[in-house]
């Protein structure tokens, strides 16, 4: 803290002390408004509720503004000739954040470059800020000395009853309780509190606190040999009290999550807990279910919560009375008391990367946190980011593989449709003549099938076919997509849409082209085609309502729906047996992005949906429909040879100099004004240069450039990108160049640290 201090400035005077006084002082961070940290005085008044963790308000600039701020130190110190203006009132009961939750906010301050109250706030959940569910109740006690008093005291025996049942209580009680207890109504109570032999004090109080559900507990599975050594692997960590992190590379089904289960059992016995971080807990109702099966007691962080129950679940949680807690991302700053372990489950997902300041990785924090508290941390997944695949190959992270799944059940087989020669004869449909004879022998033998297209809408252009000109949106730079139940051209990055146009809004050609498959397409094709079977769409226009995934998914286990298609969010985690083919009816929409984890996304979509199949007795066959059938990411999933992918492509990023081999920084400017944002960026770029120049100068700074996507709501997008060798390079140079940097009006800009979106 201490080259930190010398930043400080302080405020004009409200009080002024000698020079070798000491005073107690605390350091105040604020969410909005001042970035720097400020001083404040604490006065004698605020001595013991002022403490680290807690939000104060404070006077602040020329017109004394009360603004609020989160306490991050107290120290008695002597001010010297500085003169600190008080706080003013402590706003929380009790502390927010521990000082290592502070530790582990500051950081990400530092290594994702924002402003540190813009992290404090961004960790706790705003039902909690705002104490959502609270209200104030007054609390009574009986007040000090009052044998002594009441021998002097002549009292009417209603008012000794009240006595007594205070007297009785082992903690203060509302005036509503106690009257009850004391069979009175409130009258002897107030006199006694006018007489001051009763005290009361105004506290804020949960409303109502709901227990968490708690259920019956099931047991697990004998473990094979390969899930008990992946287990022995974070059990030694464990035992020895160190952090290690352990990266489970376990095929689809080979038993990953009961491993997870399996370590958990061991921290909960010590009486710790551990968070267990998912992708999208909407996408993973059967894992929270086994959890619950597991531990009773798992607080379920999901994104349908009121504030309240938020605000109820954490301040059980910072009780240590929930042994699991199951969330997305933001739950690895739920607030356990004692940290036993943290399990990251399908690592590779860029769900674990926000994209809103703070724009930290869910798998960085975590790290971060469990090195600090000695503990381990467990990655899962079949297809691990390059950058933990790295990290396990240079012997950071310890490799476990679990090569098989449970009960030595094969992989599915995965076959390759090469849709080159149908699209030379113009045949367009969504379904091969391959997939569908699959289909149709796989339904009629009673089983299952899921279709993946991860494209939603109905036509995915809407084209001229006179001069080709696709219809975009007017403020994005994007095609816009035709979606049939309401007949309108959508744009999937704004709220625009319109009509679609009877000609050609270019060249005024007559005919208008609807091209390209999306979801409600392929849907209209499967009912056409299959009008004996039930199909189920899920995508983000059918899975709008809070517990559709949960329904959809029910009526797919009852055996009520066969055919499952949609979005990748069909082709996470979910174990049913029943499924006996898997389609993928386009490998190739990821693969071409301006993207350089293009074939790394899609080699990891393809390998969890074809996962989907083969989970039970009758076996399962996956056909993969593509264009580009010798691609390395299709030829790796089709012989679930992720290893063999990863070396060859983890080359090519070496050459490349990309991640997991340089850190990289991407920086991103929009404004209205297209010359403005670009003239920025230049200025940008120059200085970006400069500082490299000094710190490292093999780093490589490319741009400015219009960004993949070079329009978004009517905003121009610029963007630059810096690879340097290390990220204390990185971070040195990102910091010489930003600092002071001016901005023009209306243009706002970011730096994304460790980018996943790269458009
Ligand atoms: P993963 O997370 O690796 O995809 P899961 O943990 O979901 O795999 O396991 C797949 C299925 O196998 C689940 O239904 C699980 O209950 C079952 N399972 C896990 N371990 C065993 C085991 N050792 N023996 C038998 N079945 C198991
Ligand atoms: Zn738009």
């Amino acid at each position: 803290m201490s080259e930190q201090r010398q930043l400080f400035e302080t405020e004009a005077p409200a009080w002024e002390a000698d020079d070798a006084e000491t005073a107690r002082v605390c350091t105040v961070i604020f969410p909005t408004g001042p970035e720097k940290p400020f001083d404040y005085l604490v006065p004698e008044t605020l001595r013991d509720a002022v403490e680290v963790g807690r939000r104060v308000r404070v006077p602040f600039g020329a017109g004394d503004r009360r603004i609020m701020g989160y306490c991050v130190e107290v120290s008695d110190r002597p001010l010297g000739r500085r003169r600190l203006k008080p706080v003013l009132e402590v706003v929380d009961e009790h502390r927010l954040l521990t000082p290592s939750m502070l530790r582990l906010t500051r950081w990400m301050a530092e290594y994702y470059l924002c402003d540190w109250g813009t992290v404090l706030d961004a960790v706790l959940p705003a039902g909690v800020r705002d104490a959502a569910g609270t209200r104030l109740t007054t609390l009574l006690t009986l007040a000090p000395k009052i044998d002594a008093r009441l021998a002097t005291a002549k009292l009417p025996t209603k008012q000794l009853a009240v006595i007594d049942v205070l007297r009785a209580a082992r903690e203060p009680l509302t005036p509503k309780q106690l009257a009850n207890a004391a069979g009175c109504a409130q009258g002897p109570i107030t006199a006694l509190r006018r007489k001051g032999l009763i005290i009361s004090e105004t506290r804020r109080l949960m409303s109502e606190m709901d227990e968490l559900p708690t259920a019956p507990q099931t047991d697990g599975h004998q473990l094979n040999g390969d899930q008990q050594r992946g287990l022995d692997a974070i059990l030694t960590a464990l035992r020895a009290r160190e952090h290690k992190t352990i990266l489970l590379h376990g095929i689809t089904g080979s038993g990953k999550t009961e491993v997870y289960i399996r370590a958990i059992q061991e921290v909960v016995s010590y009486g710790k807990q551990a968070i267990v971080l998912v992708p999208e807990i909407s996408l993973t109702p059967q894992t929270c279910d086994r959890f619950r099966a597991r531990f009773g007691r798992v607080a379920v962080l999901h994104s349908h919560l009121s504030d309240a129950e938020r605000h109820a679940h954490w301040l059980q949680i910072a009780q240590g009375s929930v042994p699991v807690v199951v969330g997305a991302r933001s739950a690895i700053f739920a607030p356990v008391p004692h940290l036993g372990i943290v399990v990251l489950d399908e690592e590779h997902e860029s769900t674990f990367k926000q994209e809103t300041a703070p724009r930290y990785h869910a798998r960085e924090v975590a790290l971060r946190r469990a090195r600090e508290d000695h503990v381990p941390l467990v990655l899962g997944s079949a297809t691990p980011a390059l950058e933990s695949w790295q990290r396990a190959r240079s012997g950071e992270f310890e490799l476990i593989e679990l090569p098989r799944r449970v009960l030595d059940r094969p992989l599915p087989e995965v076959l390759i449709v090469d849709q080159r020669h149908d699209a030379q004869q113009g045949r367009s449909g969504a379904i091969s003549r391959q997939l569908q004879h699959a289909m149709q022998r796989a339904l009629g033998s009673g089983g299952q099938v899921i279709l993946l297209l991860n494209r939603r809408g109905f036509s995915t252009h809407i084209q001229c076919p006179a001069c080709g000109k696709p219809i975009r949106c007017p403020h994005c730079d994007i095609a816009l997509t035709h979606h049939r139940h309401d007949n309108q051209a959508r744009c999937h990055y704004c709220d625009y849409h319109t009509a679609p146009p009877r000609e050609c809004p270019s060249c005024g050609g007559p005919e208008i082209f609807f091209g390209g498959y999306g979801t409600q397409r392929l849907e209209a094709d499967v009912r056409a085609m299959f009008r004996d079977y039930t199909c189920q769409r899920m995508d983000t226009d059918t899975m709008q309502q809070p517990g559709s995934h949960e329904r959809a998914l029910a009526r797919f286990r009852s055996g009520e729906v066969q055919i499952l298609l949609g979005t990748q969010m069909i082709a996470k985690g979910l174990d049913f047996p029943n499924v006996t083919l898997v389609g993928v009816i386009n490998a190739d929409v990821a693969l071409h992005l301006p993207d350089f984890r293009a074939a790394e996304r899609t080699v990891q979509l393809l390998v969890q949906v074809a996962g989907r199949t083969g989970r039970g007795e009758q076996g399962g066959r996956v056909m993969v429909q593509t264009l580009n059938p010798d691609h390395p990411a299709i030829r790796a999933a089709a012989r679930h040879d992720y290893a063999r992918f990863a070396e060859a492509e983890l080359r090519v990023r070496q050459e490349h100099h990309y991640p997991p081999f340089a850190a990289m920084a991407r920086l991103v400017a929009r404004g209205p004004a297209d010359e403005v944002v670009a003239g920025f960026m230049e200025h940008l770029t120059e200085r970006l240069r400069e500082a490299f120049q000094a710190i490292d100068s093999g780093a490589r700074i490319l741009g400015p450039a219009p960004a993949p996507i070079a329009k978004i709501r009517g905003l121009h997008r610029f963007q630059i990108q810096v690879q340097s060798a290390t990220h204390e390079q990185l971070h040195a140079g990102l910091r010489a160049a930003t600092d002071e940097l001016t901005v023009p009006d209306h243009v706002q800009w970011i730096i994304d640290i460790d980018p996943l979106n790269m458009l």
